[in-house]
């Protein structure tokens, strides 16, 4: 984490090992922490722009942030499709 936002991360200077949970359950910890995070916003953004495939970013673990990028991918075609239609 080298931009601004990092900065003001409410995970700065804790165990980084909190948000690299093995499994998603054992993600609440991270996600707790995340929950309160004022910089939650860009750092999911960061993650899902530079494809982080570990740990828990902006309070969404990586098969969350999948699902995410799914919606969206799925939203942006909907639009094209209605635009041509
Ligand atoms: S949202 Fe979570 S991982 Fe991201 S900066 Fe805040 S506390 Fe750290």
């Amino acid at each position: 984490m080298t931009e601004n936002w990092a900065e003001r991360a409410a995970c700065k200077g804790l165990d980084p090992a909190i948000f690299y949970p093995l499994t998603d359950e054992e993600a609440g910890h991270a996600k707790a922490i995340c929950a309160e995070c004022p910089v939650k916003e860009p750092c999911l953004e960061h993650a899902i722009e530079n494809r982080e495939k570990n740990g828990v970013w902006g309070g969404e673990t990586e098969r969350e942030r999948l699902r995410i990028v799914r919606r969206r991918r799925r939203l942006r075609q909907q639009q094209v499709t209605g635009i041509a239609s």
